[in-house]
């Protein structure tokens, strides 16, 4: 029946896809297959993918050692119950990360992704306070946070035509602006007035992703989170996007100096290659659970918690990190981005030219301004699919978020692409 169809048109009887408006949106391409930074369409036509598929793969798609890895998991233990039973890949995995991250995150919590790592981070916490008899509940987070799509992640990230039709059903936070040496004391000011109320803090470390990768200085929010620490509110760091090297460094905690209470993992967790998220706690979390009285269980989990599978995955990609390569890598992009930036800061088209290891984004100047909706972004997105290469503005917004794995001479392509591009739209 289906015999005659083109993959597009299967594609498009039968499935909806992620922020996507169905009707107007054209057609979704075909890929076939996966190789280092490219993707192939039915034609052999290769793309290079500069967003590392929506900021998750780190070491090229594809990766034959961690094919290898999870192949060899597969056909040993698949998938087992982790309630009352465990294994290797996840033991090894959080005794791994652990070793990685600040020194006072000591247990580690397996879910789906980065949206079920920030559930049960909300969960702990105002958990954490309910079963020391403390009834606080309010959550603080940054304006245009974004922390991911179920409703708990929902409710703590900015309010937008996103989460519009929700409205109501989003439980109260308290939104403040991203510090600045300007709106520093102040922002410590209204912290300080609310505080007797307030469970904990979520944010995103140094980059604001989806809110079209805003930066903010390590300084001012280490002085943000030791102002918390002193208040008694706890801190949520979601890592989601920055972990993993994005920013350089191997976790944006290494920036900053002071420590959180608990972190969220998922994106680049397994290279990019199976969906799994992982929240960290310290143990003064952990201890706030333990008790006779059963009813001080965190009671959260999902089917697929700590998937073998999963765990495998992530052991092969953060050995392959690691490695001296790896790191040799991040910088050649990081150094590479920021000589780039350079050029870009000349262009009378580009404004607000902002990098951090291997993010690099701008803004294209346009009369409407910065919105998810600009049309612009449509555009530039299909002008860079037509010379091969993957770009997923966010509005008006540029950036680039490529695997590691990318050469030299694949980043000067992209440049060189960027800025012919940028003279094409030139108003
Ligand atoms: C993408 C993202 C999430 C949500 O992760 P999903 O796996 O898409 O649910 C949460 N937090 C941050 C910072 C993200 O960038």
């Amino acid at each position: 029946m289906l015999k005659n169809l083109t993959l597009q048109e299967r594609d498009t009887a039968v499935n909806w896809h992620p922020y996507t408006q169905m009707k107007t949106t054209g057609d979704a391409i075909p890929i076939v297959k996966g190789k280092g930074v490219y993707l192939f369409d039915e034609e052999g036509k290769s793309f290079i993918d500069a967003v590392s598929s929506w900021w998750v793969t780190l070491h090229g798609h594809a990766n034959p050692y961690i094919a290898q890895r999870v192949f060899e998991q597969l056909n040993t233990l698949e998938q087992v119950i982790f309630a009352g039973f465990t294994h290797e890949p996840a033991i090894q995995l959080s005794e791994n990360l652990l070793k990685l991250l600040p020194e006072n995150q000591e247990k580690v919590f397996y879910s789906d992704n980065g949206s079920t790592a920030v559930e049960v981070a909300l969960k702990m916490c105002i958990q954490f306070w309910h079963n020391q008899g403390n009834g606080k509940k309010k959550i603080l987070a940054f304006k245009n946070a974004y922390h991911g799509d179920t409703f708990g992640a929902m409710s703590v990230s900015g309010r937008s035509v996103w989460t519009k039709p929700f409205g109501e059903m989003l439980f109260e936070v308290i939104f403040i602006d991203t510090p600045t040496a300007e709106n520093l004391e102040s922002l410590k000011n209204q912290i300080r007035n609310i505080a007797d109320e307030v469970a904990c803090f979520i944010y995103e470390p140094l980059v604001q992703g989806a809110a079209g990768m805003l930066m903010h200085d390590p300084d001012y929010l280490s002085a943000l989170m030791k102002l918390c620490k002193e208040l008694h509110i706890l801190l949520i760091q979601d890592e989601v996007f920055t972990g993993f090297g994005r920013t350089g460094k191997l976790f944006a905690a290494n920036y900053l100096s002071e420590k959180p209470d608990i972190m969220c993992f998922s994106k680049g967790l397994t290279g990019g290659t199976m969906p799994m998220g992982i929240t960290t706690s310290s143990n003064e979390i952990f201890e706030a659970f333990l008790s006779d009285d059963k009813y001080k269980t965190l009671f959260h989990g999902h089917s697929f918690t700590a998937n073998p599978l999963a765990c495998t995955a992530a052991l092969a990609s953060m050995e392959l990190l690691l490695k001296e390569e790896t790191l040799t890598q991040i910088n050649l992009i990081s150094e590479k981005h920021l000589q780039f930036s350079k050029i870009l800061k000349q262009q009378s088209q580009v404004e607000n030219v902002r990098q951090i290891g291997t993010i690099l984004a701008w803004d294209f100047k346009t009369e409407t301004g910065t919105s998810y909706f600009n049309d612009i972004g449509k555009r530039l997105y299909e002008e860079f699919l037509k010379r091969g290469i993957i770009m997923r503005p966010l509005g008006n917004v540029i950036y680039l978020v490529p695997p590691y794995c990318i050469t030299s001479e694949e980043l000067d392509f992209i440049y060189r692409n960027i800025l012919e591009v940028l003279n094409q739209f030139k108003v």
